[in-house]
């Protein structure tokens, strides 16, 4: 958001297996990931590489079933390993190598005990076959998220937790891999995901769409939506675009691949290239749904987007989902920038100036309890998308462009999307990044903009 309104399979065949004379010393893999917000998230003691997952789906009964074959490596002698899936869909079995695994299933954890211990630093495979009616969760702050029903599919947004609603893995932002989805649905609707379109086929009523997401990808940036989309693959400028567009959807959709090139162009000028083989959104009729989400390469969205929220998700390609923070706190790396991304795109069109939407923004009271919130940590998950997180961080980033120059600050921008590209990092390595890019000291101006409550003085 949240915005209100290269692995590839074959690669994966080719991993090592475990050999049978595994470590007898391991032990269980962490339950989570360590974040504060979402203690449950993602899993320790490996490292996942790559998602294939083969999901069917038929809207009519809300029935899924799915089977994810995950590749990835041990992090440690590991006697036992969970992933996150809740316990609403049930497990039918789970191989580990080849090799039949026990499981068990509890809350959102899938606590998996191949036969044998696999060795650190060791690849492994792991296929599990599961089924049910999927549905969606009730985040912190009161929002759906996850595998949200429509009245023709599904709207699949997932930020922040829930990927867990719909596949087994290693959720937490900090572990990316590649993904592909090869998806079967009725002939009358159209399953559409992250990255390449690399297949259609249909065959007894039924349709499989396969989409390769070939760039790593956080489980919280994935999507399988699926409806009465009308769907449209093409070159415009240098970029695939593909768009799925619900008929029904609110707004004037006429266009709107065509929309897409333009910002990205802008934005590649100034952040540096592109960093997804594809692009386009998603635009379904939703309106039961308050937010869009920058799904990777291809946001999703409740209805037909304005400028300022396309720019938005599409800033969010380089802010987010190349460079994706390493805790939840850290949220306002996302939000902050995309936001900043909208004023700048509102001044490149002619519409408002970026410091008048700064000066907009600074203008509320000090006494405001906007201003109680440091940016850089919103104090907990039921405040992972209030407005300081999106205002107050692109307030920051316009400070510092002001103490630092523009030279710098996009040289700044520019050498975090490179050093960081496909990876995570936090509001450490951006104040650190900062100092180093600008030869500046820029404690004081962070500490009030990042980290203390109260409204800063200019
Ligand atoms: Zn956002």
């Amino acid at each position: 958001m949240k915005r209100l309104l290269a692995l590839t399979a074959a690669a994966f065949l080719t991993l090592p297996l475990t050999p049978a004379t595994a470590d007898p010393a391991g032990t269980p893999g962490a339950a989570g990931a360590g974040d504060p917000y979402f203690p449950g998230q993602g899993n320790g003691g490996y490292d996942a590489l790559h998602y294939d997952l083969t999901l069917d789906y038929d809207p009519a009964s809300g029935r899924l079933s799915g089977r994810a074959d995950l590749a990835a490596r041990a992090t440690q002698a590991l006697s036992r390993f969970n992933l996150d899936l809740v316990d609403t869909l049930t497990v039918r079995s789970v191989t580990v190598d080849g090799r039949p695994a026990s499981y068990t299933q509890s809350g959102s954890e899938l606590v998996v005990t191949p036969p044998r211990t696999l060795r650190d630093r060791r690849g492994f495979s792991v296929v599990i076959r599961y089924d049910g009616n999927p549905a969606h969760v009730i985040d912190p702050d009161g929002s759906m998220d996850g595998w949200i029903k429509t009245d023709d599919g599904v709207f699949n947004a997932n930020e922040p937790q829930g990927a867990m609603t719909w596949y087994p893995g290693n959720h937490h932002m900090t572990d990316k891999a590649t993904h592909r989805f090869t998806v079967t649905v009725p002939g009358s609707v159209v399953a559409v995901a992250n990255g390449d379109l690399v297949r259609k086929a249909s065959k007894g009523g039924r349709t499989t769409y396969v989409w390769n997401s070939r760039e790593p990808m956080a489980g919280y940036l994935a999507t399988v939506s699926i409806g009465t989309f009308d769907l449209a693959d093409s070159r415009i400028g240098r970029y695939r675009v593909t768009t799925a567009v619900d008929p029904k959807a609110a707004g004037d959709a006429t266009g709107f691949a065509e929309r897409h090139p333009p910002v990205l162009d802008y934005f590649s000028g100034l952040f540096g290239r592109y960093p997804y083989s594809s692009t386009g959104g998603i635009v379904d009729h939703a309106p039961e749904v308050g937010y869009a989400l920058e799904t990777q390469t291809r946001p999703i969205y409740p209805r037909v987007p304005s400028e300022s929220l396309l720019a938005h998700e599409l800033v969010h390609q380089w802010f987010g989902n190349s460079v994706t923070p390493t805790l939840w706190r850290d949220i306002w790396l996302n939000e902050g920038f995309a936001t900043y991304g909208e004023w700048l795109w509102s001044e490149r069109r002619g519409a408002q100036s970026v410091q008048d939407a700064f000066d907009e923004a600074y203008a509320r009271p000090a006494e405001d309890e906007f201003w109680q919130t440091p940016t850089a940590d919103p104090g907990g998950p039921e405040n992972l998308f209030h407005a300081p997180v999106y205002d107050r961080g692109a307030m920051t980033l316009h400070v510092l462009r002001g103490a630092v120059g523009d030279d710098a600050f996009f040289a700044i921008l520019r050498a975090w999307v490179r050093e960081h590209r496909y990876g995570n990092a936090d509001t450490a390595a951006f104040v650190a990044l900062s100092q180093r890019v600008s030869g500046k000291d820029l404690a004081g101006l962070f500490d009030a903009w990042l980290f203390k409550p109260g409204k800063p003085s200019l």
